[in-house]
């Protein structure tokens, strides 16, 4: 059975991604924090799509939780194939840097960057042995352009952007590729709070993205198609920066 793999898989762009690897026939491992009957939902849809799932729940950034959860589960399942890794999970705690305390920016910090570096070693053996994988990572415009407010994110997802670089070349000899994908502006949860009518009214297609379009994007590189595309960072942000 082949497997895909989305951290943070319970509400948002982790969502829309689980039920778009649903439609391609991929058994859905759904990662989540604490919301279980978000997962649950996701589960509920994953099967509507006709195909199978299981919850997976621990934080991403708790090495010794990613170790006895995931890890265990690779132990316990070795007939199966993780073929599709997707480092979802994120937060935001946003501060202008004068103002920002430790805890702001050791959370998001572990969640983003150390969150990609405990569920991807647990993951890259298997597509190394086999000969295949596809990773894809999500960033945000924030660690391409830096966004103020967001030092503590901006770093955390320019740190998986550079990770995502040099890890591709790392594993490129072994068929397995590894992309990120950099929204702007979203429609999730994550943006609820935000003032979503004027800040659509700066990107140039007047609106925020859906988690949907997010997930054709994470489609594509999962796809055979974007076999030689690796080591990439797509921007989906509406014109906002290119
Ligand atoms: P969201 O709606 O807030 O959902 C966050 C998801 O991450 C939830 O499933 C949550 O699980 C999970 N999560 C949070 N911390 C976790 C942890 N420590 N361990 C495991 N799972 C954890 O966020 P979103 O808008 O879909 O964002 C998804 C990703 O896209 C994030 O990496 C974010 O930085 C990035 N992004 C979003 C936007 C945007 O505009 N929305 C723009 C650029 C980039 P629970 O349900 O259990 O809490």
């Amino acid at each position: 059975m082949k497997c895909a793999l989305i951290t943070g898989g319970s509400r948002g762009i982790g969502r829309a991604i689980c039920i778009k690897m649903a439609e391609l026939g991929y058994h859905v491992l759904i990662n989540y924090k604490g919301n279980e009957a978000a997962a649950q939902e996701t589960l509920e849809a994953v099967k509507a799509k006709g195909s199978t799932g299981e919850l997976l729940q621990f934080n991403v950034g708790d090495a010794a939780e990613v170790q006895q959860v995931l890890g265990s589960w690779v132990e316990n399942n070795k007939e199966q194939q993780i073929e599709v890794l997707v480092n979802n999970a994120g937060i935001r705690e946003d501060s202008l840097m004068f103002w920002m305390t430790d805890t702001q920016w050791n959370n998001v910090l572990n969640i983003s960057l150390n969150g990609f570096y405990h569920v991807t070693k647990q993951v890259l053996n298997g597509m190394l042995l086999k000969r295949y994988g596809r990773i894809i990572n999500m960033v945000s415009l924030s660690g391409i352009k830096g966004l103020p407010g967001q030092t503590n994110y901006s770093a955390a997802k320019a740190g998986v952007i550079g990770a995502t670089k040099a890890l591709a070349q790392e594993v490129a000899k072994r068929g397995v590729t590894v992309n990120a994908i950099a929204p702007g502006f979203i429609k999730t949860d994550m943006t609820a709070a935000l003032n979503e009518k004027e800040l659509a009214a700066q990107v140039p297609m007047n609106r925020f993205g859906t988690a949907e379009e997010v997930a054709d994007a994470v489609a594509f590189f999962v796809s055979r198609s974007a076999g030689y595309i690796t080591g990439e960072v797509l921007n989906i942000n509406g014109g906002l920066h290119t």
